[in-house]
C-alpha cells in the first residue's frame, strides 16, 4: 500500500536518537531546548514551547490566550477535530466559519459574519500546506480586539507573502506526528513572539508547577539574598503532563536539517500532479493563492461527487492508500450533540467534502510509485480533456 503520507527516517536521525538514548537525560534536557529555539529561528519568532502532540500545542494556546468559558473561538469546519476540541477543551465554544471554495481556506467573511461580542480569537487552519489570507483575518481580528492563531499543522515551511508560517499569527502550532512535515513520533511546537504566552505554555505543559524564584507566589524573597530550599517548587497554575523527551527532540532537530529537502521533493511531487491533472477533465486540484510559497502536506484534489466514493475505493483496491481531509469538524456526532451544530451551516465545506480525495505526497514517494497512482486514478476516472 502506498500511503498517503509517511515519515522519512535516515541514518543520521537513527544516529541522533540513539546518542540521546546514551545521554543522561532523556527528557526536558538541552534537546528540548535546542529543538524549540531551532524551530523558532527556522520561521522567525522568538519562542517555541515544544510538547508531546499538535493537540496539546493546541490546548497550550488556549490556556495561554486564557480563553474559558462564555468565550467563542471561531475555526474553520475543514480540519482536524483538535483545532476545535482545544476551545471546548477550555470550556468555551467553537464556532465554524465556512471556507472558500476553491482554496477550502477559513473564508474571512464568513469569519466576520460571525464575530460576536463573545469572540476571543480566530484560528485559521492554513489547509494542505497553504497559507490562509493573513492579512485580511490580521485587519478583522485588529478591528475586533482578537487574537490570531495559526493551526499550521500542515504548513511548516509554506511563506506568505515572503513571510513563512510561525511569523503570521499571534500563536502558531505545528504538529510533528509522522505524516507531517518532519516528525518526533509524537509531538507539537507553539511558536510566538509574546514571551508572558510563552512562560504560561511552559507551566502548561509541566503541571502548572516552576522552580523560577520570580514565578513563587508564597515565597517570601526578603532579605534580598534569601533563597527558597534547592527542592523547593510551586504549583502556580494547573496544568497537565504534557512534556516532550529529549529522545523525540534529537529526532526533531536531525529532521529539521532535512526540512528544505523535504519541502522541494513535496513540491515537485504536487508540481507532477499538477502537470497530469491540466489535462483531465475530471480531476480539479485545489486553488492555489498568489503570494503563496505551498508546503503541500496535502495533495488535494476534486473529483465529481457522484464518483469519490468508488475513486476512493478502486484506488484503495488497486494499493494506493488515499485519504479524505476532512470530514467537516461540525457534522460529528459529538459536536451535534454539545453544540446543537448540523447540516447546512457550513454549504461550501459540506459540498466540498463530498469530492475532495488526498493523493499520495511524502518526500520518499518514488516517481514510479507516483505512476501508480496516475495510472490507478486514469483506468478509474478514464477522463481525458478533448
Ligand atoms: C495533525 C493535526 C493536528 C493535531 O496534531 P497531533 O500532533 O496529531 O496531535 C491538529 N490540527 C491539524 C490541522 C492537523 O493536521
Amino acid at each position: 500500500m502506498i500511503s498517503y503520507g509517511r515519515q522519512s527516517i535516515d541514518q543520521e536521525d537513527i544516529n541522533a536518537v540513539v546518542e540521546t538514548l546514551k545521554s543522561d537525560l532523556l527528557t526536558t534536557g538541552p534537546k528540548v531546548d535546542e529543538f524549540e529555539r531551532r524551530v523558532a529561528d527556522y520561521v522567525g519568532v522568538n519562542h517555541g514551547v515544544a510538547v508531546n502532540s499538535g493537540t496539546a500545542a493546541l490546548h497550550a494556546a488556549m490556556f495561554a490566550l486564557g480563553i474559558g468559558p462564555g468565550d467563542e473561538v471561531i475555526v474553520p469546519p475543514i480540519t482536524f477535530a483538535a483545532t476545535a476540541n482545544c476551545v471546548l477543551y477550555m470550556g468555551a465554544r467553537p464556532v465554524f466559519a465556512d471556507v472558500d471554495p476553491d482554496t477550502l481556506l477559513i473564508n474571512p467573511s464568513e469569519v466576520e459574519r460571525r464575530i460576536s461580542s463573545r469572540t476571543r480569537a480566530i484560528i485559521g487552519v492554513d489547509y494542505a500546506g497553504q497559507p490562509c489570507d493573513w492579512d485580511v483575518l490580521r485587519r478583522l481580528a485588529d478591528a475586533h480586539g482578537l487574537v490570531l492563531v495559526d493551526d499550521a499543522c500542515h504548513a511548516l515551511g509554506a511563506e506568505y507573502k515572503g513571510l513563512k508560517v510561525g511569523a503570521l499569527a499571534d500563536m502558531t502550532v505545528f504538529s510533528f506526528h509522522p505524516v507531517k512535515h518532519i516528525t518526533t513520533g509524537e509531538g507539537g511546537m507553539v511558536v510566538t513572539n509574546a514571551p508572558d504566552s510563552a512562560q504560561r505554555m511552559a507551566l502548561f505543559r509541566s503541571h502548572g508547577i516552576t522552580r523560577e524564584q520570580a514565578l513563587f507566589a508564597d515565597f517570601d524573597p526578603r532579605p534580598s539574598d534569601r533563597r527558597p530550599p534547592a527542592f523547593y517548587y510551586e504549583q502556580i497554575d494547573l496544568g497537565y503532563n504534557y512534556r516532550i523527551t529529549d529522545i523525540q527532540c534529537a529526532l526533531g532537530i536531525s529532521q529539521l536539517g532535512r526540512l528544505e529537502v523535504f519541502l522541494a521533493r513535496r513540491r515537485e511531487i504536487a508540481k507532477r500532479y499538477d502537470e497530469t491533472f491540466a489535462g483531465m477533465a475530471g480531476v480539479r486540484p485545489l486553488a492555489m493563492h498568489d503570494g503563496n510559497l505551498h508546503a503541500y502536506h496535502l495533495y488535494v484534489v476534486r473529483v465529481d461527487a457522484q464518483r469519490r466514493d468508488e475513486l476512493f475505493n478502486g484506488l484503495r483496491e488497486r494499493g494506493i492508500g488515499v485519504n479524505v481531509h476532512y470530514i467537516p469538524v461540525h457534522l460529528h456526532p459529538y459536536y451535534r450533540k454539545v453544540l446543537g451544530t448540523a447540516p447546512g451551516q457550513c454549504p461550501v465545506a459540506e459540498a466540498a467534502y463530498k469530492e475532495i480525495i488526498s493523493l499520495p505526497i511524502f518526500p520518499d514517494l518514488t516517481e514510479e510509485e507516483q505512476d501508480r497512482v496516475v495510472q490507478a486514478l486514469k483506468s478509474i476516472l478514464p477522463m481525458e480533456k478533448s
